[in-house]
């Protein structure tokens, strides 16, 4: 079964807005073992949509469109659509009332225009939108099929995949294999790298796909076993999954779909420990990070943003003494900050970091993308020093990604001072 992309929006055609839609689409469409053939943007014009759409349909059996769906007047895919094929619109009572109850909800005032998003071509098939007003709908005609989902990247990314492949899958038995698939999140290595470290696996021996998603700083891996029995699926999963961690075990964090924070989180949750936090140049990401996950209350009781020396000495009561000797960028004082945000806070746990993001503030002994990060509990502090070589933004958020990088492997008892 092939698969085209049309995605539609004078936003795309300015540049104004950058075309994810298409790579998410295309990306849950190979991992389904479908090719796409083509994907296209187009305006949001009637004779442009109809023509591109035309163009598409003798490609491919199936064509993918997103946006144009909304209630104003320039978003016409729908009324385009059913033209192209001369069909006339129904109104969806259904659809019309969901929207009305969402208006309700919100406290919106009704306009009539809203009555557009509840109209489809006659015999489409409603797909519903479980995070916005505009349904989509899929439509069986001349052989092919079209599907139409709004175009905001996250009504895309939910009603693709929960209500589009459902429809696909049903349509094309064909193509029915049983799925097995893995995510694996490293961090520590590039994208080259771990290309390389796997590069005499044989995935395709293996009957797996490969796919790699670098997401700075981390890098993941999916992996996609399809055969034609669950079994079989998994046991060829199970065997590629050992072959990555033979070769990554170190760069290894998670296997799954949890954020790092997230694993955290439940680590702290699972273990009942309080946690507090001191900043100086990661300027709050971490703490950002940690407050993610909703819940975080239960194990963050404070942080502080210690940026300057004199914040580190009146708040966290680093002795001047130890900053003048050693500079606010040391292990001494990463630990001293640990441990007095831990003590005024009166949590388990202290985290800190100090370091120096850049581009300017680096000497030969401590160059730009150094960070001392501490974790200090009742017993014990722990300290670790890297060194990075990125541009400032990116330096914070790879200081804020080993800081809990350490939280995590202290947690599961994998780091000792
Ligand atoms: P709504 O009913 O929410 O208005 P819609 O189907 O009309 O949905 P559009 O108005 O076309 O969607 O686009 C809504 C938002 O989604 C805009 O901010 C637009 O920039 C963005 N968007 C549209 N198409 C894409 C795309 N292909 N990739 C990324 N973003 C997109
Ligand atoms: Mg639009």
């Amino acid at each position: 079964m092939k698969i085209a992309i049309l995605t539609i929006g004078n936003e795309l055609m300015s540049g104004r807005t950058a075309d994810t839609n298409s790579s998410f689409i295309a990306r849950e469409a190979n991992l389904q073992g479908w090719s796409v053939e083509a994907m296209l943007s187009v305006e949001d014009n009637f004779a442009s949509i109809k023509s591109r759409l035309n163009y598409l349909l003798g490609l491919a059996d199936v064509v993918i469109c997103t946006g144009g769906l909304g209630p104003t007047a320039d978003d016409i895919t729908t009324e385009a659509i059913a033209q192209a094929f001369g069909l006339p619109l129904y109104t969806d009572e259904k659809v019309l009332n969901h929207i009305k109850e969402i208006f309700i909800k919100f406290n919106l005032t009704w306009i009539e225009n809203n009555t557009k998003q509840a109209m489809f071509p006659q015999g489409a098939e409603v797909i519903a939108n479980p995070v916005g007003t505009a349904a989509g709908f899929a439509l069986h005609i001349f052989g092919k099929w079209i599907f139409v989902i709004p175009g905001v990247p996250r009504e895309t990314q939910k009603m693709f995949p929960e209500g589009v492949i459902p429809i696909l899958r049903r349509e094309f038995p064909e193509n029915e294999q049983y799925i097995a698939k893995q995510t694996i999140k490293t961090f520590g290595l590039g994208e080259g790298a771990v290309d390389k470290t796997l590069a005499d696996v044989d995935f395709a021996a293996l009957g797996v796909n490969i796919g790699f998603y670098p997401i700075f700083p981390e890098n993941h891996l999916v992996l996609v076993s399809r055969q034609t029995t669950k079994e079989a699926a998994e046991e060829k999963l199970k065997l590629a999954c050992d072959e990555v961690t033979a070769r990554l075990n170190k760069y290894i964090f998670s296997y799954g779909e949890k954020t790092l924070e997230e694993i955290v989180a439940d680590l702290l949750k699972e273990k009942q420990l309080t946690i507090a936090v001191a900043e100086s140049c990661t300027g709050g990401l971490i703490t950002d990070r940690l407050t993610d996950v909703a819940g975080s209350s239960e194990y963050l009781e404070r942080s502080v943003v210690t940026y300057s020396n004199a914040a580190k000495v009146s708040l966290l009561n680093v002795p001047a003494a130890i900053i003048e000797k050693h500079g606010a960028v040391s292990e001494e004082t990463a630990r001293l900050m640990a441990e007095g945000v831990r003590k005024m806070a009166g949590t388990d746990l202290g985290l800190s970091s100090t370091g120096i993001a850049g581009p300017s503030g680096g000497s030969e002994a401590k160059p730009t993308g150094t960070v001392y990060l501490a974790l200090s509990d009742t017993a014990q502090t722990i300290c670790r020093h890297y060194a990075y070589r990125w541009d400032r933004k990116r330096n914070k958020l790879i200081f804020s990604q080993a800081a809990l990088l350490l939280l995590k492997n202290y947690l599961e008892g994998k780091d000792k001072p």
